[in-house]
């Protein structure tokens, strides 16, 4: 837990946030800015600042990551159509949040290359 990372602060439940998915390793809940109709963000609990930190101490936790993901996305019903599952990491690629999330994207085409 890093007091002032903003989602070791949601992971903690102490920013009140509409969870959509919560055991002892992850949290998901919607993106604040959605980009896509859906727009889910799945965040570790344990504080990695990016992939660059992973460990294969971690492998578990991105196992669970990845199921929760198809999970979600049955859910939201982008199963079918598909979806894509990104994770930005540092500058270039826009990370604006260091504490490592997946976003769960959806319910629209999605253009390939991303921008
Ligand atoms: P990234 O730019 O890949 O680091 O993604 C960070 C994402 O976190 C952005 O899409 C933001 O809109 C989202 N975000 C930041 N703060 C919150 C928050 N309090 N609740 C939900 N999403 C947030």
């Amino acid at each position: 837990m890093v007091d002032d990372c903003i989602f070791c602060r949601i992971a903690d439940l102490r920013i009140p946030t509409e969870l959509l998915y919560q055991d002892h390793q992850l949290v998901a809940f919607r993106d604040i800015q959605p980009v896509a109709p859906v727009h889910i963000l799945i965040v570790p609990k344990k504080h990695i600042p990016d992939v660059l930190h992973l460990t294969n101490t971690d492998a578990d936790i991105l196992g669970k990551v990845y199921e929760v993901a198809a999970e979600l996305a049955r859910c939201e019903g982008v199963a079918e159509d598909g979806f894509r599952v990104v994770v930005n990491t540092g500058p270039a690629a826009g990370q604006s949040v260091q504490h490592i999330h997946f976003h769960l994207l959806g319910g629209r085409e999605l253009g390939w290359p991303p921008g």
